[in-house]
């Protein structure tokens, strides 16, 4: 039986033609696909028609497979001589547990490639028009989860996490925002910093809503954001009005087209 062998793939934030050419390459050739919550329908069209999909989706609370499951499906779908893709959203290495995949296939002697993909801190911001660095504005880029505070994973060293001349961006942080904020401002950030959330970034569902720090967790409850949505919080977020460029979906057609 031919070896089989693991792609870890990066599907991107959402937008199709952010893949990169190699992903859709492993994804043509796969015989399956194995399949997260957070990869867009738009990418998941792309998967050709005679290709078995299985969906391995995670929901805060609702996991379709335990992690260990996947790393065994992975590994006994190798074993039986399969090309299998491992499609995750954004990049696989980032949150996104890709490499305790990667661990699990290395020790059990099955062969993996990694294929990155942009994560939601790069795509997610780019198409909102917060650039992640800018001469004067932000000199470094910081990526925490807000998940690892809710399961008691990790607790921050938040004056640590203040730094004006540096970017946060905050994945899975829509749960625990308003906790989030009013650490960072009790260890020394200020309330007027800039902040935004972006919801399904990257595709016509996108949504972005600005506002001070200290604003942010009220205007995101009243704009009704939902997962996924990715916060960012920094000086650099003053220049998303100047750098508007990407026209989502109006408001409007988007529920018909939902
Ligand atoms: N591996 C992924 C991240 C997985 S963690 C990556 O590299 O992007 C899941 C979190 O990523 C979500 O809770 C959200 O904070 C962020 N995220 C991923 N895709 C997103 C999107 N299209 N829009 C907004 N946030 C997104």
């Amino acid at each position: 039986m031919a070896e089989g062998c693991v792609y870890l793939v990066g599907a991107g934030p959402g937008d199709p033609e952010l893949l990169t050419v190699k992903a859709l390459r492993v994804i043509r050739e796969a015989d399956v696909v194995v399949m997260d919550r957070l990869v867009s329908h738009d990418i998941e069209a792309l998967i050709p028609a005679g290709t078995t999909r299985i969906f391995a989706g995670k929901e805060a609370g609702k996991h379709h497979l335990r992690q260990e499951e996947i790393n065994d499906l992975l590994q006994r779908l190798a074993q039986s001589g399969r090309r299998v893709v491992r499609l995750k959203g954004g990049d696989p290495l980032v949150f996104g547990r890709g490499s305790e995949e990667a661990e699990h296939l290395a020790r059990s002697g099955i062969r993996f490639e990694v294929v990155p993909g942009i994560t939601a801190a790069a795509g997610c911001t780019a198409y909102a028009g917060i650039p992640l660095t800018h001469r004067g504005l932000a000199n470094t880029v910081r990526f925490i989860t807000g998940h690892a505070m809710d399961n008691g994973d990790i607790e921050y060293d938040w004056p640590k996490l203040v730094d004006p001349d540096c970017t946060l961006v905050i994945y899975m942080g829509l749960g625990t925002l308003d906790r989030l904020a009013t650490a960072l401002i009790g260890a020394g950030m200020p309330p007027d910093m800039p902040a935004a959330a972006i919801q399904h970034g990257t595709t016509a569902h996108q949504r972005r809503v600005t506002a001070a720090l200290a604003e942010l967790p009220q205007v995101v409850r009243s704009a009704r954001l939902a997962s996924p949505t990715l916060v960012v919080i920094g000086k650099v977020v003053g220049m998303a009005e100047t750098l508007d460029w990407f026209q989502p979906m109006p408001a409007d057609t988007q529920s018909v087209a939902l």
